[in-house]
């Protein structure tokens, strides 16, 4: 039986000080952090007018039907890179999504908005019995009303959001749905818990509600180690103050595009140059490159964030095991190797 509570356990490589506030602050009932995105609806506008957009051609073949295994367990994790943000990761004996979304679209409605370019690299029908969702923010590339449904209809599962993010998910049943602040944890069954993580965000889905729903990156902590999903983020020194307390993750799920113009975006959204560094900021792990390729939201092209980063792998002289860029839909199986937990004393800052 699945079971959730919002728990402050440390893993064995950093115990989080109950005392040490990392997180928001409130104003007027909007969420802020010390290093708030500072750009407003005068840059967007600036933007929207002087755009210099990059190529994209539309391709959405769907992908042949798969069978993934109905469940993975003890010390390894399997990762299904699907796109956009959207990731399956099995272990534990338990299945967990990370920013699902199937639309056409990234918006609130199906005529209009952020059209899609390639299909998902996985049909729904695959996928495998979802017993935990996580959801990093309410931007509609991330949060998708009408994949929430599907999945609240077909697999019923337990969604894990950042604080005031449930009045996002109507019609899902509310003792399923967990609210996390930084650094809290949610349990998965007593084995895995998932625990929301500093990200340099914002947020809004409507005309009057910028801030007022808070974002998050999140942890997918088992007993033999980590997996780091970074959500939607600008580069900060979050990633430092996460392996400090926490150590370095066996995998971490970093999003490399929508980074272009730099002027407006660097302060939301990672570059490539950008990711690698907060993978260098959390202990050199290997990581999966994600939010590229799939939705136009920035001025980056189609392939740029994966042409950029292949260059800064090869000039950094790193493998294509340490920066994997998957295809839509390319699952890797990996091993949790523990790392002793003075590690993580060595990593604090
Ligand atoms: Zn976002
Ligand atoms: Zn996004």
């Amino acid at each position: 039986m699945l079971w959730l509570a919002a728990l402050a356990l440390g893993a064995c490589t950093g115990r989080p000080d109950p005392e040490a506030h990392d997180s928001f602050y409130l104003i007027d009932g909007r969420f802020h952090t010390p290093d708030q995105p500072q750009k407003g609806v005068t840059d967007l506008l600036r933007w929207r007018f002087t755009r210099e957009p990059g190529d994209w051609e539309r391709d959405l073949t769907p992908p042949p039907p798969r069978t993934l295994p109905e469940r993975v367990a003890d010390d390894t994790f399997k990762v299904t890179f699907i796109n956009h943000a959207t990731v399956l990761v099995q272990t534990g004996g338990r299945n967990i999504l990370t920013d699902p979304i199937w639309s056409d679209r990234a918006s609130p409605v199906q005529w209009a908005g952020p059209l899609r370019y390639r299909a998902p690299g996985l049909r729904f029908e695959d996928l495998p019995p979802i017993d935990a969702v996580v959801i990093s923010h309410n931007h509609y590339d991330h949060l998708d009303t009408l994949t929430v449904h599907r999945l609240e209809q077909e697999h019923a599962p337990h969604f894990i959001v950042p604080l005031n993010n449930k009045r996002h998910l109507p019609g899902v049943e509310e003792e399923r749905v967990t609210e996390l602040d930084w650094w809290e944890t949610a349990m998965l069954d007593g084995e895995l818990r998932v625990r929301a993580l500093p990200a340099r965000h914002w947020s809004r889905r409507g005309l009057a509600d910028q801030n007022r729903s808070f974002w998050s990156g999140f942890g997918v902590e088992h007993d033999q180690g980590w997996v780091f999903f970074a959500g939607d983020t600008g580069y900060g020194d979050h990633f430092l103050r996460i392996r400090a307390r926490l150590g370095t993750p066996d995998l971490a799920l970093l999003p490399i595009g929508a980074y272009k113009p730099r002027w407006f975006m660097k302060e939301n959204h990672l570059s490539p140059e950008d990711a690698l560094q907060a993978r260098d900021d959390l202990g050199k792990p290997p990581m999966l490159a994600i939010h590229f390729g799939t939705f136009d939201l920035g001025d980056d092209g189609q392939t740029e964030p994966v042409d950029n980063l292949r260059m800064a792998r090869r000039e950094r002289g790193l493998d294509e095991e340490s920066v994997w860029i998957g295809d839509h839909g390319e699952s890797r199986l990996f091993l949790f190797q523990p790392a002793p937990c003075s590690e993580s004393e060595d990593a604090s800052h």
